[in-house]
């Protein structure tokens, strides 16, 4: 297994990973120029870069949605090992030829949203690439031509791998290419290349790898590449216990990357099986980060309820706070918690500040 914090870039860590900090860091140690492909909405730069002199090209872009940062921090990971002199890295960079876009929608980035600078989604503007961020991005997919696409995200705290008390730290989709969501050539090969990231999780974080359901929408940007036949696989970053800031799940789609590269690289592809794919478990909304029983303890309103709360995540300067928020008071049953509070006595939400936060929001729920 490769060493990761021996690659891992630590002048970017956390959620909150903005165009400017990949200026004034990671761009600068770049051993190839940065390629300037479009503009933002606000007029910031798009930047790619390409390493490697293979045949095989394989597209990739991170932080389309601004508030998504785990995998353009796993991606310069990925870049630092593939300069390393691992045998590995070499044959990947020998193989094949990667055009990196690390930050596709600065502006959401700067100001932690999905959205960009015009509130558009631009994993919903494949079709009518209404946005300057859709445009550069479909042109220069267009001008690459890649064999292969990476579509790099985060997902929420709530998914679970299955109907299952493990969370989806790691998901993965082939995106349907029609209505019928048939298993095109195309999509089997996405598939194939999941399964090999898949075999190697399961080895790391056992039942914690999910599946997105595969409705077809082809204003997605992964359901678009695919539709013109270039595999396309979505990334999503999820939650590995403790770990809000999601340096343990960068690790994981480091992993899973370089995992991806290396069965691209050595043509090891045909040694999967799609059937494996659908084994994969398709991601539940079981979770809430915080689930509270007993919560009658703190305030009697809310006798006989279970309160479920998910945390916010609010830029404060530079940093990211997560404010706990009450979704859900009810039974609850079949849900789980990140964190279970069993609220026995009072005392038991006395540590930490973020469990004061809660106790304030408990005690001023109304039923
Ligand atoms: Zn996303």
């Amino acid at each position: 297994m490769i060493d990761h914090s021996a690659y891992k870039d630590l002048s970017i860590t956390g959620r909150y990973i903005t165009q400017e900090m990949l200026e004034k860091t990671c761009f600068s140690k770049l051993p190839v120029p940065l390629i300037a492909f479009g503009n933002s909405v606000d007029g910031k730069t798009l930047y790619a870069f390409k390493i490697g002199s293979g045949h095989r090209k394989v597209l990739m872009w991170s932080q389309m949605h601004g508030n998504e940062s785990t995998t353009t921090k796993a991606v310069w990971d990925m870049v630092n090992y593939l300069q390393s002199d691992d045998s590995l890295a070499e044959q990947i960079l020998e193989n094949c030829t990667l055009v990196i876009v690390p930050m596709l929608n600065p502006d959401g980035a700067k100001a932690y949203t999905r959205a960009n600078k015009n509130g558009v989604d631009l994993n919903r503007d494949a079709k009518m690439l209404t946005q300057p961020e859709s445009k550069a991005l479909r042109q220069l997919f267009k001008e690459f031509q890649p064999h292969y696409c990476f579509n790099l995200h985060d997902q929420r705290t709530l998914f679970s791998a299955g109907a299952t008390d493990k969370p989806a730290t790691v998901s993965f989709l082939s995106p349907a290419s029609n209505e019928e969501r048939d298993v095109t050539p195309t999509r089997e090969t996405a598939m194939k290349i999941i399964v090999a990231m898949d075999t190697l999780l399961q080895r790391l974080i056992p039942g914690q790898v999910g599946r997105y359901d595969d409705g077809f929408n082809d204003n997605c940007v992964g359901d678009a590449f695919q539709m013109t036949g270039t595999p396309t696989i979505l990334f999503e970053a999820g939650h590995f216990p403790g770990d809000y800031e999601r340096e343990k799940t960068r690790e994981f789609i480091f992993l899973a990357l370089v995992e991806a590269l290396r069965t691209i690289a050595l043509d090891k592809i045909a040694n999967f099986s799609s059937e494996d794919y659908f084994k994969i478990p398709e991601n539940d909304k079981l979770f809430f980060d915080v689930l509270v029983k007993n919560p009658s303890v703190l305030n009697p309103e809310l006798d006989e309820q279970v309160v479920g709360i998910r945390y916010k995540e609010v830029l404060e300067g530079e940093k990211i706070i997560f404010e706990p928020e009450i979704v859900e008071t009810g039974p609850l049953e079949g849900f789980y918690g990140h964190k279970n509070l069993e609220c026995v006595d009072s005392k038991d939400f006395a540590s930490g500040i973020l469990d004061r936060m809660i106790v304030n929001l408990l005690l001023q729920t109304k039923k």
